[in-house]
């Protein structure tokens, strides 16, 4: 087991990417700090399910685009667990409209909880690690989209830009505390957030035309990633993006 002896906090973590990591780790023998937005059923069986594996499990609710949440949260996370070495920022949302039409609402929603969020909960966990002396680690689930232009979506695309820079500047000034910081830019999953595209063969056959690998990922696939950036192997790896998207971001074929 490559997470003995950690314990781990995902935002976000009820479905989707977040659920797959948050079990991922558990299986690999860390201690897990489930952040939801609601304690519902989907947060009670991804906490069974966690210690069934015979593992530790808190559940925090909080929405990570209040500061004051995702305080508590790691309040919460340490209070229940001890400790905290390892956040994951997974919690995330898009919306579509065109930029002519997006509203402020919108705009605020998606980068309050893509990129604030993400921001606030590093803060917090950092200055936990400073407190208690010891290193840690960061992984953002950013998006292909930190790179790749997304018409129809640029709040997402500007949230998921400006995590790959606060990742690459935090890389630098959380050093020195022992604590690295990396993204991982998933291409297109198979989660409930891609519900839409996913029961529209209109809509799949195009995308799936171009990924070089001809299928979606799944969020196994990403928790893959998210083990080994946890894990120790992964020491000396900080201020990178590791993408998981079968090809998807550089892919080019002349016709
Ligand atoms: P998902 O199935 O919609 O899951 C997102 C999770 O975030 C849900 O559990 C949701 O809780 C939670 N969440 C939303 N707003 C929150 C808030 N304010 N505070 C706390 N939790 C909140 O989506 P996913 O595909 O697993 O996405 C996870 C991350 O991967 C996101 O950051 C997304 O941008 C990124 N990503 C996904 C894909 C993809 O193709 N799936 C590709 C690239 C990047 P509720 O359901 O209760 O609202």
């Amino acid at each position: 087991m490559r997470l003995e002896h950690r314990v781990a906090l995902v935002s976000g973590a009820a479905q989707g990417i977040g659920q797959a990591i948050a079990l991922r780790f558990a299986q690999e023998g860390a201690d897990i700090a489930l952040n939801v937005r609601k304690d519902d059923e989907r947060a009670a069986d991804t906490r069974r399910q966690i210690e069934a594996l015979g593992r530790r499990c808190a559940v925090l609710v909080g929405d990570v685009s209040r500061v004051a949440d995702v305080r508590a949260v790691v309040a919460g996370a340490v209070e229940q667990l001890g400790r905290l070495d390892v956040l994951v920022n997974n919690a995330g949302i898009e919306k579509r409209a065109d930029f002519l039409d997006i509203t402020e609402d919108d705009y605020d929603r998606v980068l309050d909880v893509n990129l604030k969020g993400a921001f606030f909960l590093t803060q917090a966990f950092a200055t936990h690690l400073r407190d208690s002396g010891r290193g840690g680690k960061v992984i953002n689930i950013s998006s292909v989209h930190e790179e790749l232009p997304f018409p129809h979506f640029t709040a997402y695309c500007l949230s998921k830009g400006g995590m790959k820079m606060m990742m690459r500047n935090l890389a630098i000034e959380l050093a020195p505390l022992g604590i690295t910081v990396n993204n991982i830019a998933p291409g297109a999953i198979r989660t409930p957030i891609n519900a839409k595209l996913l029961d529209q063969p209109d809509l799949l056959q195009p995308l799936l035309a171009q990924i070089p690998l001809r299928r979606l990922g799944q969020p196994g696939d990403v928790a893959g990633v998210a083990v080994f950036l946890a894990s120790a192997d992964a020491d000396y790896v900080t201020g990178t993006t590791s993408v998981v998207d079968g090809g998807l971001l550089w892919h080019y074929q002349e016709q």
